[in-house]
């Protein structure tokens, strides 16, 4: 039977309707924050089938990472960057929990989820977090948690310095200057543990890079990599 929630929501539905924060079409009630037909449709990486992928590559000689993967492909203008922008920029943490649980919901098809102990996200700034309100990394480490069950170390990772623009520096100073931005909270917590470091989307790859390593020399089994987008090259 209707409650009146369900009136309201229905009343309120009519008034506000809801559109999708990747495409921007009005979505079917019932439905949150993303449409289905986006869902259905993103370009998905599938890297986890493929061990030795791009994203895995560009780890090569970097850091040794174990597994290496992103939900899908970010391209300019498509409808990933739209539902990306309103992750970090328009105060919608809700979208990475959304995209957590779908990916993580996917990967429980063939145990894949069994390869890790614990999750923790690359931090940001505590200057920026206040700013921002939410970790857009952790809502996205929350929502994968949340289906595998297991332990999301939110703080397990804290960043000590703001890094300044970056854009001027050399690979190997910027790289530097990274891995020093970094800190673990608790090496017990870390210590023989299968660790997969989340991100929301890839670029350069120096931040993971120096978050992964920083994780190993803290007695970690293995370090993985999961981001939401990955460019496509
Ligand atoms: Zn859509």
């Amino acid at each position: 039977m209707a409650t009146f929630r369900d009136y309201m929501s229905a009343f309120l539905y009519v008034l506000f309707p809801y559109n999708c924060l990747a495409c921007g079409g009005v979505i079917e009630q019932g439905e949150e924050t993303i449409c289905s037909i986006c869902r259905i449709n993103f370009p998905r990486t599938n890297f986890h089938l493929d061990k030795e992928n791009v994203l895995a590559q560009k780890f090569w000689g970097r850091t040794k990472i174990d597994y290496a993967i992103s939900y899908v492909f970010f391209k300019k203008q498509n409808n990933v960057q739209s539902m990306l922008h309103y992750l970090k920029y328009k105060d919608a943490p809700e979208v990475g929990k959304l995209i957590g649980n779908w990916y993580g919901q996917e990967l429980l098809e063939n145990d894949f989820y069994k390869n890790f102990d614990i999750i923790i996200p690359v931090p940001l700034h505590p200057k920026k977090l206040r700013k921002r309100g939410y970790n857009q990394s952790a809502c996205f480490g929350k929502g994968l948690a949340e289906v595998w069950e297991i332990p999301h170390l939110e703080h397990g990772l804290k960043k000590i310095t703001n890094t300044k623009s970056q854009t001027k520096k050399s690979r190997e100073e910027r790289f530097n200057n990274m891995k020093k931005g970094f800190t673990v909270s608790n090496p017990e917590e870390i210590r023989g543990k299968s660790i997969l470091l989340v991100d929301d989307v890839i670029t350069t790859g120096a931040t993971l890079e120096a978050c992964a390593n920083l994780l190993l020399e803290s007695d970690a089994k293995t370090v993985s990599i999961a981001t939401i987008a990955a460019t496509q090259h």
